[in-house]
Order: structure tokens, then sequence, then C-alpha cells
């Protein structure tokens, strides 16, 4: 998506793939500085330890715990997080809705994803947030964090992943996020048990599969739920890099065409 919006704005620069093995991204930031790059997104698994190896980190990131995009400017390392911005600007766009008027359940919070799209949300002001993860002992350290950016505002709670007890809250629940990596492979079912989807729910699915739909994807089609893929997350994350790099609007509609096309 990058080439293509690039090519739309006439930027003579070429986004390119590197490889770099865990524990060397402060050498490889170095190396990108010499080398005269504008900017870096960062995947799994470095948006981590890119965290210590910039030089100036946007307070979002901070928040957020993960950086996945680096801007260098003026010889300096900027680190920021476009992961969970890209979350909002994705609802507005596949919803038609705004953050911070949903109750929204995060499955898998526990993750690296399902985590920044929590704090993300609390920042937002989303009226309530329920937090679900197969490892539960991972969302009550979340659940302090989020307790303290929310000021104690949001109503915030913890499920187990029980499909009873899943069940039982999806009454008072708009948006549904899936932040697990299920969904990724073919023969992955979902959490959610059947018959509980809604066709007034949002169902957004962080997994995205080139070749067919996410089985979430599929049984909030079969419902009439809306829903957003991974897809939409990917896209939107991109186009705030762009910013933060060329500090101009992103050309959307390039960058869509060329995720579509690759
Ligand atoms: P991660 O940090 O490894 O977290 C994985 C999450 O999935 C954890 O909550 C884990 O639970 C849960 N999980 C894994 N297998 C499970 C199972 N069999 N049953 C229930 N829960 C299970 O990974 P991540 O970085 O957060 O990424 C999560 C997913 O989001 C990936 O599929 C990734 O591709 C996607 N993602 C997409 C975008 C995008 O741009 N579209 C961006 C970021 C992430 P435990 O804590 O119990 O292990």
């Amino acid at each position: 998506m990058h080439n293509p919006a690039l090519q739309a704005c006439g930027i003579e620069a070429q986004y390119v793939r590197v490889q770099v093995p865990i524990g060397h991204v402060q050498e490889a930031f170095g190396l990108f500085q010499r080398q005269g790059f504008l900017g870096v997104n960062i995947t799994i698994p470095h948006k981590f330890e890119a965290l210590n190896a910039v030089d100036v980190i946007d307070p979002l990131a901070r928040q957020l715990g993960a950086v996945n995009t680096l801007a260098i400017r003026d010889g300096k390392l900027l680190g920021y997080n476009t992961d969970g911005p890209g979350f909002l600007r994705s609802v507005q766009e596949a919803f038609a809705a705004e953050v911070k008027d949903l109750r929204i359940l995060i499955i898998g919070a526990g993750g690296g994803a399902g985590r920044a799209v929590a704090v993300q949300s609390v920042l937002a002001g989303c009226k309530s947030l329920l937090l679900a993860n197969r490892t539960e002992s991972k969302l009550q350290p979340l659940l302090t964090e989020l307790h303290q950016s929310s000021n104690g505002e949001a109503t915030l709670k913890t499920c187990s992943l029980d499909a009873d007890d899943l069940a039982k809250h999806l009454s008072e629940i708009d948006l549904i996020v899936n932040a697990t990596s299920l969904g990724m492979k073919a023969e992955d079912n979902t959490l959610l048990p059947a018959g509980c989807l809604e066709s007034r729910h949002l169902v957004y699915d962080m997994v995205y599969r080139a070749n067919e739909p996410t089985h979430l994807i599929q049984q909030a089609k079969a419902v009439g739920a809306k829903q957003a893929d991974g897809m939409c997350l990917l896209l939107h994350q991109g186009a705030i890099s762009f910013e933060h790099w060329f500090d101009e609007p992103a050309p959307i509609e390039a960058m869509r065409a060329g995720l579509l096309s690759a």
C-alpha cells in the first residue's frame, strides 16, 4: 500500500521489507538512519523492543506500550503507535460509529493487539469495556492500568471465554472485537457461542485472510450484522504512519487499491 501511496503523491522514495533478527532493533534503526531512510514500520515481534530503541517516544505510543512507526527527522528517531488511532479510524469507516458511543467486548485483550485496542478505547472514552482472554491472569494488570487511564470514568469488567459467560454479556455489547490470533487458519473456529450474535452487533475481526472471510466474519454476515476485518486496520494504521512520515494526508484510495491488489 505504501509504494502506490508514494507514487500517488509524487514522492521519490521506495518502501522495502527488511528482516531484522530479534535483539537487533536498535542497531537496525542506526543503520536505517545512516542510509537516509525517512521512516520505518515495525511489526511482530519487534514492536516492544522498538519502544526502547528510539530517541523520542510519542506519549500515545508509551501508553499503548509499543512502537510500530518510526519517523527519522532532523537526525532524531521518533517513535509512534498507529495501531490504536488506526482502530478508531477503521471503526468510523466500517461502522459509521464513534468508539466513545460504544459498549465494547475485546476477546484476546491479553495479547499485544488486544491491549492496544483496550487502552485506545478507554482513552477515546468508550461507554464500557469488557475484557476476555484465554489466560485470565493477564487481565487484572491490564484492568488496573485501564482504571488509571480512564480516571475511573469508564465501566471496565472482565469475563471468561466460557460460552455461557460470553453469551450472558453479549446483550449489553455493541462492538465485538476479536484480537486473538484465532481465525488465521481456515480450521480455526470462533470463540463466540452459536446463536448469540444479533444483527445490531458490530463485529470487528483483527485477523484477515486473503482468500476467504474468517469464521467470525461469516457468522456476522449470516445474521446480517455489520463487520470489518483486519484489512481495514492494516489500511488505516498504514495511512497514519504515512502522515507521520510526510506531514500530509495519506492517499487512502491509492493505498486501499494497493492492498487489494497485493
Ligand atoms: P499476541 O500478542 O501473540 O496475542 C495473541 C492473543 O490470542 C492472546 O490474547 C492469546 O491468548 C490469544 N489466543 C491465541 N490462541 C488462542 C486460542 N487457541 N484460544 C483463545 N485465545 C487464543 O498477538 P497480537 O500481536 O496481539 O495479534 C493478535 C492477532 O491480531 C493476530 O492474528 C494478528 O495478525 C492480528 N493483528 C492484526 C493487525 C492488523 O493490522 N490487521 C494488527 C495487529 C494484530 P493468551 O494470552 O491466553 O495466550
